[in-house]
């Protein structure tokens, strides 16, 4: 490869253009800095390229990464060798993974930023509390929800911390399966009520409500009524004038200079030639894996161990959110073809076991929800054969006769669990894959076991005349919630970043996505991580760039 030219430095560059990267391009381009952001995948147009396709969407490589170009590998301990994997999959393309994600958005609880304080040393887990508190991302979880278009109620959650506006939309009309959920909630005295969802149901900012299809989890969403920041932040940051998209344009290596300042990214550019892009600052939303695998592969005299590592934590403390259910099978049609075509992919969910009860054998709880069992090629339905007229025949039975509960799993932080480069396995350009190493907390084995059997016993009370379990067992992949590979926090021996998002060695670099939380939450991470990233970016933009600093204090 060749360096062929050098564009004009800017202020910033954004590396990832998904939930996180898409934010960071708005909130910085809007307050008149000059920005290039860089996607790894090409920026696609939805109108033109999206539909409701399930082979094209769900078992294609359209969105979902090729695992041939972008491999991971997985081990589940220190001693085994790591395996090709497509790990904690999400789109690499412009929009990230808010492409083709559910836009299920409920906001974090108070508990998730006290961890450590609540619940003290737990036995092979590395509990930490946040640098910040749920009132610092507050305002930023309203500007998210109000400029992205959620559909909610404010108040229906009787468990939800302060907020200090309703949402801009109505939630999403209750499903056939939904109601059968709000039926056995009522039952069992849990307080059901509507997900929140990146979903507008009025006239949002030029958008036209939704359509009231099912075609979208893991789809592409042609009528841009679901917001994902494609359509949206994307946009928005283009018409500034001073925000300038570079698509297909991987970034290998971030730059620093002899001080220990990042100076800017050598990327790959779509003829294949490698580019240097110098800026003032350097931004990464990649990511929590991929944010890692970077930092990692930057190693510079300064840096000999991956950039902003001098701590040797980037890429520790990885959580990941594997996702396990229950699914009910009924005698009656809860979900029949036409209700499974249209309606949405979830309906009601709960807090009700969020909060810590130690009567249950483990600290932490998750948020639950009724969803379908999913499109008929790819029902999601243990045992189910996945070709041929058994298929057929499970389709047939079971497809309009089933509904699951699925829970968020709040798993713990453990060191060992990681990212890090791996020895062997290469990707398309020859540079090291993301390694995963993990293995599941003693808690969170035992919060899924409760929770699915719980989850089991509200589709009892909701009709079920049977339920099959899907418990944890060890870290399947299942999972697109990505967090904690580059922790928050105040002591710069044991953390990557500050409250800020801000790297503690490199001052003028800052992770944006979920990579900088300390825990995971038991809730669908991205509303934290956009509202986390726009806070971060203000910062820039209002403090570090005018040469100032600032601390918050908590506890
Ligand atoms: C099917 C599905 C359903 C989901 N549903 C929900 C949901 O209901 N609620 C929820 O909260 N979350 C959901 N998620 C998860 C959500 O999509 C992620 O949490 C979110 O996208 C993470 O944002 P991010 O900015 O960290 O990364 P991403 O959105 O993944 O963006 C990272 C971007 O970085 C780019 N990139 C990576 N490496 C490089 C490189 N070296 N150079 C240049 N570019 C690079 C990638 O191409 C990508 O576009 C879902 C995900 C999937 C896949």
């Amino acid at each position: 490869m060749t360096h062929t030219r050098k564009p004009d430095p800017v202020d910033a560059i954004v590396v990832g253009l998904g939930a996180t990267g898409g934010t960071a391009a708005k909130v910085l381009s809007e307050a008149g800095m000059k920005v290039v952001g860089f996607d790894r995948g090409p920026w696609l147009r939805a109108q033109e390229h999206y539909s409701g396709d399930e082979l094209k969407f769900i078992n294609r490589n359209y969105l979902w990464p090729d695992p041939k170009l972008f491999p991971r590998t997985l081990r589940h301990d220190e001693e085994s060798v790591a395996e090709p994997f497509p790990f904690s999959p999400t789109p690499q393309l412009v929009g990230g993974g808010t492409n083709h994600w559910a836009g299920w958005v409920p906001r974090p609880r108070e508990s998730d930023f006290l961890q450590r304080s609540l619940h003290g040393d737990l036995d092979g887990a590395n509990l930490a509390d946040w640098p910040i508190r749920y009132e610092h991302l507050e305002p930023y979880l309203t500007k998210v929800e109000w400029e992205f278009g959620i559909s909610g109620i404010a108040g229906a959650d009787k468990y939800e911390p302060y907020r200090s506006k309703d949402y801009p939309s109505a939630p999403l009309r209750p499903t056939r399966f939904g109601k059968r959920f709000y039926e056995a909630c009522n039952k069992l005295g849990i307080n059901g009520f509507p997900i929140p969802h990146a979903m507008v149901t009025n006239q949002h900012k030029g958008r036209d409500p939704f359509n009231t299809t099912s075609f979208w989890n893991q789809y592409g969403d042609p009528s841009t009524a679901r917001s994902n920041t494609l359509t949206t932040f994307i946009p928005e940051a283009v018409a500034t004038g001073n925000f300038e998209l570079r698509a297909e344009s991987f970034v290998r290596e971030i730059k620093v200079g002899k001080d220990g300042r990042a100076t800017g990214v050598i990327y790959i550019d779509p003829d294949g030639n490698e580019v240097e892009q110098d800026s003032g600052i350097v931004v990464l939303s990649l990511g929590a894996i991929e944010s890692a695998r970077l930092m990692l592969m930057s190693k510079s005299p300064s840096f000999p161990d991956g950039l902003g590592n001098s701590s040797g934590q980037v890429g520790k403390n990885a959580t990941f959110h594997e996702y396990v259910f229950a699914v009910g099978l009924f005698d009656q049609e809860i979900d029949d073809p036409l209700y499974g075509w249209t309606g949405n992919y979830i309906s009601g969910g709960t807090f009700e076991f969020y909060e810590t009860d130690e009567d249950r054998g483990h600290i932490g709880g998750c948020l639950i929800s009724a969803s379908q069992t999913c499109h008929p090629i790819n029902m999601v339905f243990p045992g189910r054969p996945t070709w041929g007229q058994g298929m057929k025949d499970a389709d047939r039975d079971y497809f309009s006769f089933a509904m699951k509960i699925g829970a968020i799993l709040h798993d713990m932080p453990v060191e060992s669990n990681r990212v890090d480069l791996d020895p062997a396995v290469k990707d398309a350009w020859g540079l090291p894959v993301a390694r995963i190493t993990h293995k599941p907390h003693v808690n969170d084995v035992a919060m899924s076991k409760w929770q699915v059997d719980k989850n089991s016993e509200i589709l009892r009370a909701a009709g079920a005349r049977k339920t099959i379990p899907v418990y944890l067992q060890r870290m399947t992949g299942n999972t697109c919630h990505q967090h904690g590979t580059a922790r928050m926090g105040t002591d710069s021996a044991t953390t990557v970043l500050n409250e800020w998002c801000q790297s503690h060695d490199v001052d003028n670099l800052f992770v944006v996505d979920g990579a900088g939380f300390p825990s995971s939450t038991g809730v669908n991470p991205t509303l934290t991580m956009m509202a986390n990233a726009w806070r971060a970016c203000d910062y820039i933009t209002q403090v570090y760039a005018k040469g100032r600093e600032e601390r918050i204090k908590v506890g």
